[in-house]
């Protein structure tokens, strides 16, 4: 089945409102299996409502349309629908008209021509009750497709839609869950390489990548005739693979959440040690609920003063001619001093140039060092971190957290953004 959704309003075409009730139904659709093939968006114009209309029927099983059934002049969807399907005739629905009447009475306002236009209806439509609001929704046939006509306001259209649409639809259909598989540590560009020939537009079912808060998502599209639950997991399952290993577990909406999973899976706590990223990865794993349970502690030691007193960073590192504070040795010294001082099984350090000033041709802006310690040892890695400062600490921090989360998983594969030795 397929179906198409209408919005119909000036508002919408002049940017003053956002068309939040498309999306909701195309989600709301696709949670039962029906796959929304078509939209359109029109102004307040008796003829191009129509003619959206009549266009979305041809290509849809059913139309799902909202707004413009209110009582003002600007309200003209009933009169559109009419010159679809009854060449432009209304009549006054008695019924329709009885409700009106008594919720004139409850309010104690008079019965006048503008509050009964709410009450017409083409004859071969059907009104649907509006419990949250006054205008009633109609339900006509259009060429061969069922079409169901709401009010703009979404909570009177989303009540209306759970009442009066989703029961009557095919109860045959397939629900299928969205399914989303999220990988952290690449480009979105590195994830199509990887992905190939699963992003061929003509597979079914169908995937499609975006980047959403820091994390690529490969949505499994349940586009085609033959796609069913087993499909879906089964292509899931391949770019699983593919991505492995930087694919986020499925119960892990963000890294973070996952570098928990993968701490607690090791029985590991983890102590942080931070420079340029100023507590942003401590603040960043404290988010996750029951962090208490993996993550001990950490220090913002911005000053070489600070690295040295409280994390024992030698002094000899700040001299002249010497590492320096952004260096291979700084961070893994102030790691080996979190993991010692937290008594913790894993730390992570990170120092690095966030900019806009402090850059040098050998150190840029954006260059930052890690330093992670372990059971096993104590290591460091670079990366060249693209973009303003904000963006340099963000990265940093997602980067950082993923390589804690390799070592704890047993994984390894470049980091984003890495700029070996
Ligand atoms: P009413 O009886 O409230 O006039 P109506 O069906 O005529 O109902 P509209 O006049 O088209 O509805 O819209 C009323 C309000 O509903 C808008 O001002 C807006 O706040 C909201 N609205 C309408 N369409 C949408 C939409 N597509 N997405 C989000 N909000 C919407």
């Amino acid at each position: 089945m397929k179906a198409a959704v209408l919005s119909i309003g000036d508002e919408l075409l002049g940017g003053r409102i956002v068309d939040t009730n498309a999306a909701y139904l195309c989600r709301a659709l696709a949670e039962i299996g029906i796959r929304t093939v078509a939209g359109e968006t029109v102004g307040d114009e008796r003829a191009d409502i129509a003619a959206a209309a009549e266009r979305l029927a041809r290509c849809a099983d059913i139309v799902v349309a909202t707004g413009g059934l209110g009582p003002t002049p600007d309200d003209l969807t009933r009169w559109s629908l009419a010159d679809l399907i009854d060449k432009g005739e209304v009549i006054d629905d008695a019924v329709a008209l009885e409700v009106v009447r008594s919720w004139c009475t409850k309010h104690r306002l008079p019965v006048n021509e503008a509050r009964s236009i709410v009450a017409k209806r083409p004859p071969s439509a059907t009104f649907l009750t509006n419990d949250c609001g006054t205008a009633p929704g109609l339900h006509a046939m259009v060429l061969s497709a069922q079409t169901w006509w709401l009010p703009g306001p979404p909570n009177e259209m989303q009540s209306m839609f759970r009442r009066h649409v989703l029961p009557a639809l095919s109860p045959t259909d397939t629900p299928l869950a969205p399914t989303e598989v999220r990988a952290v540590g690449l480009t979105e560009v590195q994830a199509a390489d990887l992905l190939g020939d699963l992003l061929d537009r003509t597979r079914r079912p169908r995937l499609g990548i975006r980047v959403g808060g820091r994390v690529v998502r490969i949505a499994i599209d349940p586009v085609g005739e033959d796609v069913d639950a087993a499909a879906i997991n089964s292509l899931a399952g391949e770019v699983y693979e593919r991505l492995h290993p930087f694919v986020l577990p499925q119960d892990a909406d963000n890294l973070f959440t996952a570098v928990g999973d993968a701490l607690c899976k090791r029985k590991w706590t983890l102590a942080t040690a931070e420079s340029c990223t100023g507590g942003g990865i401590g603040s960043a794993v404290t988010s996750v609920i029951g962090s208490s349970a993996w993550y001990a502690g950490g220090w913002v030691t911005y000053a070489n003063s600070m690295k040295m007193e409280q994390l024992a960073v030698p002094s000899w590192l700040f001299g002249q001619d010497k590492p320096g504070a952004v260096s291979s040795e700084t961070v893994q010294a102030m790691a080996a001093g979190a993991r010692e001082r937290a008594g913790s099984d894993i730390a992570i350090a990170v120092s690095g140039v966030a900019g806009p000033d402090g850059g040098t041709l050998a150190k840029p802006v954006g260059t930052v060092w890690l330093g992670l310690a372990e059971p096993e040892g104590v290591h460091a890695r670079r990366i060249l971190v693209p973009g303003d400062r904000d963006r340099i600490r963000t990265g940093t921090i997602d980067v950082a957290l993923q390589w804690v989360r390799w070592v704890a998983t047993g994984d390894d594969a470049p980091l984003l953004w890495e700029w070996p030795e």
